[in-house]
């Protein structure tokens, strides 16, 4: 099973957005897909069209409670199994303050779903707190959608930071594995411009020890397309509102690139 976490402290960057589209075409292509919605708004829950009421387990209980999350998961028409969230995941921050081990539950209950699983993504808040720690200590892989403008890179220290740490005290595994342009305006100078400097930055971080040192920019652009804004609100991933739209086709085309990825990877541990 591989394990892969969406994150950005930053809001409105594409991570729902990829997550969602990215779970789905991994589904389309066959795989047994799961995803992980660890924002209290629950966007990625109802761009999956599924609605959690009450007394549905969330990833609420997932984190607070006794729930596993054989107990959460829901079907959804895209093939994707969602733990979904509600809005009363934002007091899990202070209702967890005082536990010991709070950034390491969701790797406890993540261990018992590896067998049914090829992919388990996890949609992350747009901050460094409590949930987002424990996507960190939970998965093996860190995706970061960026936002081409020209404060891209602003902040990212903070994460970095953040991401090491967890690396180096909870989760000696964590990899960030690539970096994924999104809401990118083709053809714009300003977009090449931060596009060619977000790749020197990044590759000058390559080869070092640690989990930046294995990041890279995904080639493929998720390119600013209306149809991909569009497509939440009918709770339908790009693939079942647009399959012929710009935002299908570039979506299609990250999920080929993570299948290679994760292809090559499987080889080079087997060699
Ligand atoms: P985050 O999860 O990082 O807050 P979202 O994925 O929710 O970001 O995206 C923020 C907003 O931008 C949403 O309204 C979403 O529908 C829209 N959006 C995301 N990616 C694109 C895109 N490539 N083209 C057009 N709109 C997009
Ligand atoms: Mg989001």
């Amino acid at each position: 099973m591989k394990s892969l976490a969406v994150i950005n402290q930053k809001g409105g960057v594409g991570k729902t957005t990829t997550a969602v589209n990215l779970a789905a075409s991994l589904a389309r292509a066959g795989q047994r897909v799961g995803l992980i919605d660890l924002d209290p708004q629950g966007h990625a829950t109802l761009h999956l069209g599924a609605e959690p009421k009450r007394p549905t387990a969330t990833t609420y209980d997932l984190l607070t409670g006794d729930a596993s999350l054989a107990d959460v998961w829901c079907e959804t028409a895209e093939g994707v199994r969602v733990a979904p969230a509600h809005i009363d995941l934002a007091a899990a921050e202070l209702e967890l303050a005082g536990v010991v081990g709070r950034e390491m539950i969701l790797r406890d209950k993540l261990a018992g779903a590896e067998a049914e699983f090829d992919y388990i993504l996890v949609d992350c808040p747009p901050s460094l707190g409590v949930l987002t720690l424990n996507a960190l200590s939970g998965v093996e892989d860190v995706f970061l959608p960026l936002q081409p403008h020209f404060l891209a890179l602003h902040g990212l220290s903070k994460l970095m930071k953040t991401v090491d740490l967890v690396a180096e005290r909870l989760n000696p595994r964590l990899k960030m594995a690539g970096v994924v342009l999104c809401l990118y305006e083709s053809g714009t100078r300003l977009a090449t411009e931060v596009s060619a400097d977000v790749e020197t930055y990044f590759n000058q971080l390559r080869g070092r020890s640690g989990p930046w040192g294995h990041i890279r920019l995904f080639d493929t652009r998720i390119r600013r397309n209306i149809r991909l804004a569009e497509a939440p609100s009918h709770g339908q991933s790009i693939f079942a509102y647009d399959r012929s739209s710009r935002g299908a086709e570039d979506y299609r085309a990250l999920a080929g690139e993570v299948l290679a990825y994760y292809a090559g990877r499987e080889l080079s541990a087997a060699a």
